[in-house]
């Protein structure tokens, strides 16, 4: 027989517990009227919105306080949705259309960077990224310098390509994203280049990385780097560690699939990693970006594992789109269309 209930004390308690209750949700209000507040103060600046040195130290400072009488996982946990929601407040697609910097529109999470594998020509460029701004995408890829396997396949229109993902950038209110493959190709065109790309080829060449974190300390300019198809996941954290080095944490580490036993007899091009968002999220504080086109190779599986990716917690995507895929001069093969992004954008609308 169960001993019988003091009711009385239980009430009085859970009162208490209301009242504490109240309390909380109270502060939150009073938490996102300031942070909109510092929020004003530097959009009128023109300053970054967000700041996530400034998050890790408000989580950094809190459980060095407090970390004896809350758990530092509960600490984490709690600010972890803080933050997450008073970002979200922001989040709505006329405040991505209005970001005035890239690092704030990479911010706005889930993030989808689109675009072709490799820029081609003015018409294809006009007809794919007229498409993707309809869709309110301001990120567009675009390789120009191919890592191909054979060097007698095309290699891109090199600095030429640049120029021109920078005008149709420009032209749809876009910032750029492409891959260099040394340094002097990336000093050449620094400032044509928003978000740098380094390639699944070039995970392990560490003096590249090297010089890469050095020359983005001053600006912090974000980098995103792939996961070497046969590298496992500690190398790829230490990869990204010879970036940040120097200072700049904005590196985004991208899983692009990578190479097993499966590709004897799979349709696919790699074994999507995608287990691999989960536990990245545990060794390391970077963003994890997929890239669902390279992770497959088939345009017919992109969306389905786009879905399970930020489902997982993926900070974006990274998707190789063109208005004619069939026509694509590489990887039609895994390339969807603008349009077959409709869906996709749906369901993160509905549930981030
Ligand atoms: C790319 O994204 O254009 C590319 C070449 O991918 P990866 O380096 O992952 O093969
Ligand atoms: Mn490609």
């Amino acid at each position: 027989m169960p001993k019988s209930l003091n009711y009385k004390d239980i009430a009085e308690l859970r009162g208490k517990i209301d009242l504490i209750d109240n309390q909380i949700v109270e502060l939150m209000i009073g938490r996102h009227e300031v942070s909109e507040k510092i929020i004003s103060l530097k959009k009128s600046a023109e300053y970054d919105v967000f700041d996530k040195s400034r998050e890790k130290e408000i989580i950094r400072e809190l459980t060095f306080k407090y970390g004896d009488k809350l758990s530092v996982d509960e600490i984490k946990a709690m600010f972890n949705v803080i933050l997450k929601y008073s970002k979200l407040r922001h989040n709505s697609l006329n405040e991505i259309a209005e970001a005035s910097s890239v690092r704030d529109v990479l911010c706005y999470k889930p993030f989808i960077i689109a675009g072709p594998c490799t820029v081609e020509s003015d018409e294809q460029m006009e007809k794919t990224v007229s498409g993707l701004a309809e869709l309110g995408i301001r990120l567009l890829r675009g390789g120009t310098f191919k890592p191909r396997t054979s060097p007698d396949t095309f290699q891109g229109l090199g600095a030429e390509g640049i120029k021109i993902l920078r005008k149709y950038a420009e032209k749809y209110n876009m910032f750029t994203v492409t891959e260099v493959l040394d340094e002097k190709q990336l000093l050449e065109h620094y400032d044509d280049i928003d978000v740098i790309q380094i390639g699944s080829r070039n995970m392990t060449n560490f003096s590249f990385l090297n010089q890469v974190g050095k020359i983005t300390t001053r600006d912090k300019k974000p980098v995103i780097l792939k996961r070497g198809y046969g590298s496992t996941l500690n190398e790829f954290v230490e990869a990204g560690r010879y970036i940040t080095q120097f200072g700049n944490e904005n590196v985004i580490l991208c899983l692009r699939g990578i190479r097993t036993f499966e590709q004897i007899d799979s349709n696919m091009r790699n074994t999507p990693d995608l287990g691999a968002i989960s536990e990245l999220k545990d060794k390391s504080d970077l963003n994890i970006i997929f890239d669902p086109s390279h992770a497959t190779g088939v345009s017919k599986y992109v969306i389905d594992i786009s879905k399970a990716a930020v489902t997982l917690g993926a900070d974006g995507l990274l998707i190789e789109a063109h208005h004619n895929p069939a026509e694509a001069l590489i990887d039609g093969k895994q390339t969807i269309t603008p349009a077959d992004l409709t869906d996709l954008i749906t369901f993160i609308k509905q549930r981030f």
